[in-house]
């Protein structure tokens, strides 16, 4: 089982569009794939078909320790992967969790119960460096960093990348990043690619050969509660994420 917690603190980078879109391509080549809803929002819940308002039990209360991800987790029903729902419920658990022991490797711990389970475990984190995103790094064993080529993207990084260096010293000794992904890409913005190429330049190849283009049915497709791949599979965002989930299986395969 591979844990992959798709992170940014900056919002709107496209971390949940990448989770479900991912989900469901990673589950079209076989792979048994959880998702893991980690932002109150729980837009990923919503994306990927599930009410979020009508759930009696959510990540929350595995987090809180009540639940285990069996009694919580859902089949998609479009779709072939399985998702452990958020909603603003989980909002509280930042402050519930502060006195607990333990409290940065709750999710690692309820992970550990189904790593037999899954192949892929995509953990959706919310747009801020809080316990909850800790909580995903330190059960992650690699981290996707999903970014727009923005003049002040490299900036938000570098924050991103010393919250990594210090989760590594205290709590999760082998994260490491496994790629950073170009997301809502515009290959005629001037800008785009001169902040794409500084990427590659400095990330080299953990920067993902795969470009996320910007594109109108990724945007459409959590409105009907289902991943591009279902909504238009021939739409170059569904294409993109297929190619991804490619990437990402041989990345794996030439590691192992
Ligand atoms: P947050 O930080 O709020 O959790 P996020 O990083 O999860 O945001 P998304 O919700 O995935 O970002 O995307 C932000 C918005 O951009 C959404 O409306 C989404 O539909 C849209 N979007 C994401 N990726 C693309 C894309 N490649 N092309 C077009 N629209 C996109
Ligand atoms: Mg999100």
């Amino acid at each position: 089982m591979k844990i992959l917690a798709i992170t940014n603190q900056k919002g709107g980078v496209g971390k949940t569009t990448t989770c479900v879109n991912l989900a469901a391509s990673l589950a079209t080549f076989g792979s048994r794939v959880l998702l893991v809803d980690l932002d109150p929002q729980g837009n990923a819940t919503t994306g990927s078909g599930i009410e979020k308002s009508q759930l009696k039990n959510t990540v929350y209360h595995v987090l809180i320790g009540n639940k285990t991800i069996a009694d919580v987790t859902q089949k998609t029903e479009k779709s072939n992967f399985h998702v452990l729902p958020s909603n603003r419920d989980l909002a509280g658990a930042e402050i519930e969790l502060v006195n607990e022991i333990g409290r940065e490797t709750k999710l690692k711990v309820a992970l550990a119960a189904v790593k037999d389970q899954y192949d892929f475990v995509l953990l959706d984190c919310p747009p801020a460096l809080n316990l909850v995103t800790v909580n995903a790094l330190t059960a992650a064993d690699a981290v996707m960093i999903p970014m727009q080529c923005e003049y002040y993207a490299l900036e938000g990084l570098s924050d991103l990348v010393n919250t990594i260096k210090k989760v590594r010293t205290h709590l999760n000794p082998t994260l490491e990043i496994e790629g950073l992904l170009r997301t809502m890409f515009d290959s005629r913005n001037m800008l785009a690619q001169q902040v794409s190429a500084q990427l590659v330049n400095h990330f080299g190849d953990k920067v993902y050969n795969t470009l996320i283009p910007r594109n109108i049915r990724l945007a459409e497709a959590p409105s009907y509660g289902m991943p591009a791949l279902i909504y238009d599979k021939s739409s170059k965002g569904a294409q993109a994420y297929l190619q991804l989930a490619k990437e990402i299986i041989e990345r794996q395969t030439a590691k192992n």
